[in-house]
């Protein structure tokens, strides 16, 4: 049951959100048994693989390059460096790596064949590949998915009305659109969104009915809370309570039975009796590590000491669906293979002398 049948309203979602707290936790936990084992929850780790000096203006967002902030832009990782990243982040306990490149949207360029690599490298450590790089047509899509991609990440971050407070560079339909090439092309999606922007309860549920509209809604919902940073057009927005955390976490698990409901940005505002409430309210997920892109999370061994008091374990990869196949990359095999016959080429004219042609003599005016 993907969607919660009972909930298929506006109307229903919004007094589902508002009931008492503890019936609301309640209900979530019931569902969230029925469907999930719920000591299960997977620790993820989120990589930054290309940092800073994006041309969009999510509100939100200290890597957009038109905000002044304290985030340094950095190209893109090397597929050595990602590949080292997700071993110690597997050794820590994580299942699954999310890379994230602050792009506008993906460029068929030696840039997307390194992701194209490091998602091929990443998929052999038996980890849950996830990619957050923007928008994505259908053709990248799917070398995503042959080279391994489990799932692709694209927020709508919330409803279509209030979206339109926080981003003007892109359409609420173009990221419609990129979900949709991910779902083609047979990626698991990860879509959801920020609470604590200045939006309406009406936002947050309005962001929920724009996946509840959703022919196959997302596999995974990852629910955020600002992180205000200095510099962004929200650096002043006030920190939300933990309670409409929890309100969220428990609203999407009802409407979103089978859903994974991850609990990601802003934990380190939260206690640890807060996280416990939305572990029982169906969180199945966190990010591990003191980063989450560039913002601050909690630290591993804060997280490793709330597992063994609340009797959580972690979950292994692939267990909402199977390890996809890497398959070998016709257009990297097809760049390499040039690559090396023009260095032959070159090799083989360094040093030969050709028939007939002697070099000009150079002659300075001033001679
Ligand atoms: S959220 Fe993503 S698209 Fe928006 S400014 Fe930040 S990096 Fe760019």
């Amino acid at each position: 049951m993907k969607i919660n049948p009972e909930y298929n309203s506006k109307e229903k979602l919004l007094n589902l959100y508002n009931k008492p707290l503890l019936e609301l936790v309640f209900e979530a936990a019931t569902v969230h048994r029925k469907f999930h084992n719920p000591r299960e929850v997977q620790m993820s780790s989120l990589l930054s693989i290309k940092t800073g000096g994006c041309p969009e203006d999510c509100g939100y967002c200290p890597q957009a390059a038109r905000y002044h902030t304290d985030v340094e832009a950095h190209k893109l990782m090397s597929v050595e460096t990602v590949i080292e990243q997700a071993k110690n982040a597997k050794n820590n306990g994580s299942s699954r790596l999310c890379m994230g490149a602050a792009w506008r949207d993906v460029r068929d360029n030696k840039d997307f064949d390194s992701v194209i690599e490091m998602v091929q490298a990443v998929n052999d450590l038996d980890m849950e590949v996830c990619c957050t790089l923007g928008m994505l047509n259908e053709d990248q899509a799917v070398r995503l998915k042959n080279a391994g991609l489990f799932a692709y990440n694209h927020n709508l971050d919330s409803s279509p009305d209030f979206y339109k407070d926080i981003i003007s560079t892109r359409e609420y339909e173009q990221r419609l659109d990129t979900i949709g090439n991910a779902r083609k092309a047979g990626i698991s999606v990860c879509s959801g969104g920020i609470i604590g922007m200045g939006e309406a309860i009406e936002d947050r549920v309005g962001l929920l009915w724009s996946y509840m509209q959703m022919e196959n809604p997302p596999e995974s919902i990852p629910i955020n809370a600002l992180v205000a940073v200095e510099g962004t057009p929200l650096a002043d927005q006030k920190p939300i309570e933990q309670w409409e955390m929890i309100r969220m976490v428990a609203t999407t698990r009802i409407a979103f039975p089978e859903t994974m409901v991850r609990l990601s940005a802003g934990r380190t505002k939260m206690s640890m009796e807060g996280q416990a409430l939305c572990f029982m309210a169906g969180a199945g997920s966190i990010f591990a590590g003191d980063k989450l892109l560039t913002t601050p999370n909690p630290e591993f061994n804060e997280d490793k000491e709330m597992f063994d008091i609340l009797g959580l374990i972690t979950k292994e990869p692939f267990a909402n669906g199977e390890k996809p196949v890497s398959k070998p990359d016709e257009k990297i095999i097809e760049r390499k293979r040039k690559e090396a016959e023009r260095a032959a080429q070159i090799e083989a004219n360094r040093g030969t002398k050709v028939e007939g042609f002697e070099p000009r003599k150079v002659v300075s005016e001033n001679n």
